[in-house]
Formats: structure tokens, C-alpha cells, sequence
């Protein structure tokens, strides 16, 4: 979350929503952390007081959707990966189908309005 901005306007951060959580171990201390944003908090790092970079870190997105509030796109998450395609590589079918089965998950604007489709 740390690191990635809208493919197609830039716009960095990018608001995600999780649909499904694993914890995973973190063995070692967290060296590195979030450097400007910390998409767990949902803030950026300047206004946190105390980082809790370890949670963060032991939290594996499986599902969920990343939405671009400045041109209202949206990036599914499938088997934690973040699908950032551009509008003309995506699958129109495999993308109403995410959003059906999500759709009491998904901010409503997005829903109905979201680029590059919507219900
Ligand atoms: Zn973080
Ligand atoms: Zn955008």
C-alpha cells in the first residue's frame, strides 16, 4: 500500500477494503516499514503517532479491492495479488462477476459508477 498509486492517474494512496485476512508470522523484527503511507492504518505516516508496523506486516491480504477515488477505478485482489491492469486488458465478464459477489463489501459509488465497469 506503501507503494502503489493508480496505474492510469498516479494518484497515490489508494483506499483498500479487505474481503478476506490471513495473519502470517513475522519471525524477525520489522526493519523496514511503511514509509509514507501505511495502507493498515489508512493514514498517512505522518499522521500516526505510534507505527504498528508488526501487525501491519503479519496481515496477508487474500481478497479485497483497491479503489482509486480520483478517477474511480477499481483493482480487484485475488490470491494477494493486486491486479493493475489498464482498462483495455481487463475482463469485462471476471470483473462484473468480482463485483457481484462483493457487492454488500463495496462502497456504492464504485459499484455504480466505478471505471472501468460497474453493476
Ligand atoms: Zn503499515
Ligand atoms: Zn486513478
Amino acid at each position: 500500500m506503501d507503494l502503489l498509486a493508480c496505474p492510469i492517474c498516479k494518484a497515490f494512496p489508494l483506499s483498500l477494503y479487505v474481503f478476506e485476512v490471513s495473519e502470517i508470522e513475522v519471525s524477525r523484527n520489522v526493519s523496514k516499514t511503511c514509509e509514507e503511507y501505511c495502507g493498515f492504518e489508512g493514514k498517512f505516516i505522518k499522521d500516526i503517532s505510534s507505527l504498528k508496523c508488526n501487525i501491519c506486516f503479519s496481515k496477508e491480504i487474500i481478497k479485497g479491492i483497491l479503489i482509486c477515488y480520483h478517477c474511480e477505478r477499481w483493482y480487484p485482489v485475488v490470491d494477494e495479488i493486486p491486479h493493475m491492469l489498464p482498462d483495455d486488458l481487463r475482463n469485462k465478464d471476471d470483473d462484473i462477476l468480482f463485483l457481484r459477489s462483493h457487492a454488500s463489501e463495496i462502497p456504492e459509488r464504485i459499484l455504480y459508477q466505478g471505471k472501468p465497469f460497474h453493476l
